[in-house]
Parts: structure tokens; sequence; C-alpha cells
């Protein structure tokens, strides 16, 4: 799909740039010296947002104009943006992220030359492909009683497909031969499945790229046994938030980690890192990772050669032994902007080992924008989940639903636990909250609940027991959409 970038009349490619807070205006300047001194054909706009907006009393840390900007340019470099205590609700990232519907978050680390760590010497070389908008992080949370909290964790079909074509793409168009999918399917069948099943899809319109499965935990041990047998991994947005920190420390640290946010109109590099407020001003952070954003954001906008001058720049300067503070600790550490200088100075010059990639345009996935992405031939209710708030022993409230709904067309066929059948009595020995689910199966074989008949079952469960939480029970297709409790037959 073509890549959303808008030229000014002279050619050049409009950038919005956010400078952020701490350290965020340090290394934002940083990168644009280098991305100026590269050549690149860019016209920056430059726009706010962070603590300062946020002190300003603008609840989402993101001004109208900022928004306008980047509905304007649909390209963002922006720093890192703190959210100060008892301002907002939400992150100013989160928001920028959702606003625009950057579904994809693409980390990608390597092992650089002068920065030691464990893994030295063993090419380290990998991406991550986070999903960057479903899953917990969508933020759907409920105290369900005053004990007991609920986060909901949404995955859908076409957001799977989008972040796991984009994860394939990312592999041909940097020449990687190998993605592996992380999941926990094992135990999350349905969120995390439909993962690992739209991944089974996906790749077989990939053939020329290999595509193998793997547990998330385990892709976790892996990481740090043996990274280097990993090119691309995609995985679900909270397991990606938490390896890809992980991947970071393999090759040196936050400072050298960049990470793009992909959407299909609009996309937003940044350093992975945050504000880093006690060395703000002191001009020794390291700017690579927010150079390297620069890199990710100058190939989405077609200036290829742009890019691949600067990263030389940067493995020279690393070669050369500048190194900044997080490298080599404060005696002979280069500063921010020394740094900056000896990346300029080496901009276009082939460094004298580390290999540079040779990279292809991203060619981002179209996917439909039909909202009801997935179509089943036949659908029907086949019962419901009444969830209750009570402090009653489990036996008699599983006796009084049992009473209640005895005239209707469902039956009561468990009571659970925080996912574990208690009634009928399993011998369980198991701790009790307040928090129970009713789970109401159709007595008919064959049947269809209409929506009247879910209400009632509600209604009837609801004049004895406080009630907080219904799910229906679909079968689509022929197949359940629900999983079995721990225990239910
Ligand atoms: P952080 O700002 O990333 O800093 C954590 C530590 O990482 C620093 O103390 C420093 O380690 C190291 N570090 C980070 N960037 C570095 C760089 N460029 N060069 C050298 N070292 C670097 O994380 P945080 O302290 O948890 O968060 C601070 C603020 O940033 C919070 O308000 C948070 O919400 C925000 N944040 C924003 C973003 C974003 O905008 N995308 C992301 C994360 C956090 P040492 O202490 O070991 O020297």
């Amino acid at each position: 799909m073509e890549r959303k970038v808008h030229l000014t009349p002279s050619g050049r490619a409009l950038v919005t740039l956010i400078p952020g807070d701490g350290i965020g205006p340090e290394v934002v300047s940083a990168a644009r010296r280098v991305v100026e001194a590269a050549g690149a054909k860019i016209e920056w706009e430059e726009r706010a947002a962070g603590a300062s907006v946020f002190t300003q009393g603008i609840a989402s840390g993101v001004p109208a104009d900022t928004i306008e900007s980047v509905r304007k340019t649909r390209v963002v470099l922006k720093g890192p943006l703190a959210t100060p205590v008892g301002f907002g609700e939400k992150s100013a990232n989160v928001t920028l992220r959702k606003l625009f519907e950057t579904y994809g978050n693409i980390r990608p680390v390597r092992e650089f030359p002068g920065v030691r760590t464990p893994y030295s010497g063993r090419g380290v070389d990998l991406v991550v492909v986070r999903e960057n908008v479903e899953d917990l992080y969508a933020g759907i949370e409920h105290m369900e009683t005053p004990g007991v909290a609920q986060c909901l964790k949404l995955i859908s079909r076409k957001g799977s497909e989008k972040i796991i074509r984009l994860a394939f793409e990312v592999a041909l168009a940097e020449g990687r031969r190998r993605v592996h999918c992380a999941t926990k399917a094992n135990i999350m069948k349905l969120t995390e499945g439909l993962m690992k099943r739209t991944f089974e899809a996906v790749a077989r319109e990939y053939p020329q790229v290999e595509a193998q499965h793997i547990i998330v935990d385990n892709c976790a041990h892996q990481l740090v046994k043996k990274p280097e047998q990993f090119d691309v991994i995609v995985t679900t947005n909270m397991n990606g938030d938490i390896l890809s920190d992980l991947t970071s420390a393999l090759i040196g640290g936050l400072g050298f980690a960049p990470s793009a946010n992909i959407g299909a109109e609009v996309a937003i590099f940044e350093a992975v890192h945050g504000s880093a407020p006690k060395y703000a001003g002191r001009n020794v952070i390291n700017p690579t990772a927010m150079m390297l954003s620069a890199v990710l954001m100058l190939r989405h906008v077609g200036e290829m050669d742009a890019a691949m001058a600067i990263e030389q720049g940067v493995l020279g300067a690393l070669e050369d032994g500048v190194l900044t503070r997080d490298v080599v600790g404060d005696a002979g550490a280069a500063s921010t902007t020394a740094f900056t200088d000896a990346v300029i100075q080496r901009l276009g010059r082939k460094p004298k080992q580390a290999a540079v990639r040779q990279y292809r345009p991203l060619n981002l996935p179209r996917v439909s924008s039909d909202p009801d992405f997935v179509k089943p031939k036949k659908r029907r209710v086949v019962g419901v989940d009444v969830f209750v708030e009570t402090s009653l022993p489990v036996e008699q409230l599983g006796r009084s639903v049992e009473e209640l709904v005895a005239a209707s067309p469902v039956e009561l066929k468990m009571v659970e636990s925080r996912g574990t059948k208690i009634y009928p009595a399993t011998g369980a020995m198991t701790d009790t909250v307040d928090h129970y689910r009713c789970r109401l199966v159709q007595r008919s074989a064959e049947g269809d609940l209409s929506e009247g008949q879910v209400l009632e079952v509600v209604r009837s469960i609801g004049a004895k027991h406080r009630w907080m939480h219904v799910e229906k029970l679909n079968e689509f297709d022929g197949i359940p959409g629900f999983t079995k409790a721990q225990g239910e037959d």
C-alpha cells in the first residue's frame, strides 16, 4: 500500500517534529542535525505534546494544533513524552498511538560495534513487531466487585491479520528469512489462539519466509539463551512490550533502541526510551535510539540514501570508540553533542567492519476497511454466563440459581471462581472471593436463545443476586465461541 507522505511544493516530505520532555529536546535536536546533514529532503513542522501541554490543562497531553499537523503530514518524529503526576488520566503517547491507529510497533535491535554486552560477537540482529492498539492495552478495566478487578483482553482477527502481514512485509523489506509468532495460545486459546491461527493462515501467502510459532515464555527463554536464532518476532501487545524491552537489553540498552509506530494513515517514529528526567539538559545521554528512529522515518518517506548514510555514520562513530556515558561510564564519555558531531563526520562512510543491511521500502499491508471482517454462515446463542457478586457459600448460590431458572429454557451447568469450576463440587481446593460466574446453557441441544430469553435469565438471577457482568455464549458455524472452565466437562 502507498505510504502517506505530505510533500511540500519544493518536493520535501513534511514531518511533524515533537521535541517532547526531559531528554527529548536533546535527542530530537541530535536526530534533526544528522537528518539535515545527510541532505534528506525533509521539512519540519514543530509541535508540542506531553508535560508542557498537560500543565496547560489539556487533559490528553496532545493539543489540537498538533493533531491537525499530524493529520496533514502523516509522519511524526517525536521525543519521549512524560505524564506529570496529577495531570491527565492517559499518557500522551498512548493518545497519539490510538488517535491515529498506529497498529504496528516495529522495534529493531542489532549488535553495535564497541558496545560490549554479554552477547557481543554473536550477531544479534532481529526485529520485534508488536501489535500496538489491542489486547490488554485497550485499557478496558472494571472493578467487578469492591475487591476484584478485570481487564478485557481484546484481540481481533483484523488486528491480528494487519500486524502479521506487517511482520512478513518487514521480513521481505529487510531480506530476513524467518518470522516467529510468539503467543500464549496454549492457555488463552481464543485470544492468543486467534493470533496464532491468523499467523498460520497468512504465512501461506509468504512461502519464501520461514514461519514458526513459539510459546511466548519459551521465546523469552530462547532470546536470553540464543538470541541470534531470531530474525522477526511478531506478537500481541503486552507480550511485545515485555519482549522488546528484553531485546533492547541484549544490545546495550534503551539508548540504542529505535521504534516505528505504523498505521495505515500515520507513522510515528520515536526512541523506545522515556524522558529520563534526571539527565535532562546535561548533554550526557545517548542519542543513538532517536537517530535510528529518524533512520526508520527516512526509509518510510523514501529517503533511502540519507537513511543509509546516517546508519553508516552511527556505526562508524561507535566503531571508532565514540561512546556515550551509558556505555562507558563518566570517564572518557562523549557528550550527546560530541557523539552527534562524530556521526555527522562519518555520514555515508562505509564502516570498517560492521555490516549494514540493504533495505527495500516497506510494503504496508492492505487490509479491508470492512468493520464486519469475519462473517459466519451460522450463529446461535447457546447459553449465557452471568457473573455475580455474593458472599454466600457456593453451594447455596448454586442451588438458588438452579431454582431461579427452573422454568426457563436454560439450566445451570456450573459455577466457577476465577476460572475453576467449584459447583457442583469437584473436590477443588480453591480459595474463594466474592466473584462467581454462573454458566447457564440451553436445555435443548438445537435452540437459539432470543434477546428476550437472555434478558429474562439475567432478570431472574438479578432478583436475588447482584450481577455485574453478562456474556452470551455464542456458537459460530457450529464452533463454541467460549472456553470451558478448569474442571468443566
Ligand atoms: P526512561 O526515561 O526510559 O529511563 C530509564 C533509564 O534508562 C534511565 O534512567 C537511563 O538509565 C536509561 N536511559 C533511557 N534513555 C537513555 C538514553 N537515551 N541514553 C542513556 N540512557 C538512557 O524510563 P522511566 O524513567 O521509566 O520514564 C521516565 C518518563 O518517561 C516517565 O514519565 C514515562 O512515562 C516516560 N516514558 C515515555 C515514553 C515515550 O514517550 N515513548 C516511553 C517510556 C517512558 P540509568 O539510570 O541506568 O542511567
